[in-house]
């Protein structure tokens, strides 16, 4: 391992392998990126895969669409022959309360000035989209057929493979251990295979971000959560567009192959990295999507995992520096939506650290650490 570096990326999700790419698209060279496993261990390859773009904030809005973009010609923009298997078949987002109706009126209003052409559907209509929905209390839904979702296995490694082509070194089994800081600056990163001298620091560790900020003094407001998920056994097709209802709390998908995924939170997990699954989440997600979707009872569970949430206060990513720290670049605090802003995410933070002018500038004030001492919570009514 090299002990020079420009910039260091610490996590070998999704989120460090497009900034390490970012970086080397802008001519920046002798870049390192630090992984303690293989790539894509942590949450970026457990996660559902969903891509939506209808949100109910400008920032949002903003994030997913640059996002979509980007994945639409990702497989040709990397050169990378296997594809990212982007599939744009929709997100079916049905409402059970007169205040969620509201709500995704309110979301659709804004959706549309954003150029999206989502549909409000009437229950009656729900079934030309969900033939297998359950019309039990539904009292309608939002659908738009550009959101889908991809392979975040296929999405990082043709992120990190081009990223090497443009040099970047990509170390795994390479665990951040500690920092050597100087004047408000990380001057190395120590690991457990020696040391980095660098000038910049990315933080993209996922679910350990809090824990590698400590290590340079930083006290980052995140916690990490467990989130379980399932996949059946593949069975005849039965609907298309990932179903997210906010009311429920889960998300659930058919895959080409006819296996469905399927998550739910729990309100009662406790913050930690236990990354165990248990057979709560597996009775309670398939009791709640059957209450939904009632035709899915038939398949067989597969197979169940977790992965983890990295949560701050509002839910809503943290980018940008620390005040105690000024080459650390926090790329954390995603919830269960970093992997659909990644491409914008990663943009962003690569034009913060060369100084260009940025694609969303209010990212500086409204997604800056500094909100949470100000006051000014992200408030972003669409999220599960
Ligand atoms: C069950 C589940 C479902 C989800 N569903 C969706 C979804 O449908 N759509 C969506 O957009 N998002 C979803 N998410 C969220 C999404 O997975 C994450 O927001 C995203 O993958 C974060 O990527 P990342 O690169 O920041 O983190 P990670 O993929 O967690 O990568 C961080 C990496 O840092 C490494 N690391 C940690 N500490 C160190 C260290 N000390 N030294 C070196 N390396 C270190 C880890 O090993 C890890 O590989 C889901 C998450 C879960 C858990």
């Amino acid at each position: 391992m090299k002990n020079n570096a420009t910039a260091v990326i610490i996590g070998g999700g999704v989120i460090g392998a497009a900034v390490a790419y970012e970086l080397a698209t802008r001519g920046m060279k002798d870049i390192i990126l630090l992984e303690k496993s293989t790539l894509f261990s942590g949450a970026t390859a457990r996660c559902g895969a969903g891509v939506r773009q209808q949100w109910g904030t400008e920032m949002n809005l903003r994030l997913s669409i640059g996002s979509v973009k980007r994945y639409e010609t990702l497989s040709e923009e990397l050169d990378y022959k296997h594809g990212i298997e982007f599939s744009q078949s929709g997100y079916f987002m049905p409402a059970y309360t007169e205040k969620q109706i509201e709500q995704f009126q309110k979301n659709l209003e804004l959706q549309r000035k954003f150029g999206l052409d989502v549909h409000f559907l009437k229950p009656n209509e729900c079934r030309s989209v969900v033939p297998i929905v359950s019309l039990d209390g539904l009292l309608g839904a939002t659908y738009y057929d550009k959101d889908g979702y991809l392979s975040p296995f296929h999405t990082t490694a043709a992120y990190a493979e081009a990223a090497k082509r443009k040099g970047v070194d990509i170390e795994l089994y390479t665990e951040v251990i500690g920092f050597d800081v100087n004047d408000q600056k990380i001057t190395r990163v120590q690991t457990n295979k020696g040391y980095i001298d660098c000038d910049y620091v990315v933080n993209a560790a996922g679910g350990w971000s809090q824990e590698i900020a400590k290590m340079a003094g930083v006290s980052l407001p995140l916690v990490s959560e467990r989130h379980q998920i399932l996949i059946t056994e593949p069975i005849e097709p039965l609907f298309r567009p990932m179903v997210m209802s906010f009311y429920h709390g889960f998300y659930t998908q058919q895959e080409p192959n006819g296996a469905i995924i399927m998550g739910v939170g729990d309100p009662n997990e406790p913050k930690g990295y236990n990354m165990e699954h248990s057979f709560h989440f597996l009775h309670n997600v398939t009791k709640l999507v059957t209450q939904v979707l009632p035709a899915v009872g038939k398949a067989r569970v597969l197979r169940q995992w977790s992965g983890l949430y990295n949560l701050s206060p509002d839910r809503t990513p943290i980018l940008g520096t620390p005040s105690e720290i000024n080459n650390m670049y926090l790329t954390v605090g995603f919830s269960g939506h970093g992997f659909m802003i990644a491409p914008m995410v990663a943009t962003l933070t690569a034009q913060m650290i060369t100084n260009e002018e940025l694609l969303i500038p209010e990212v500086e004030t409204k997604l800056d650490i500094g909100r949470f001492q100000r006051g000014e919570l992200f408030v972003e009514p669409s999220v599960v």
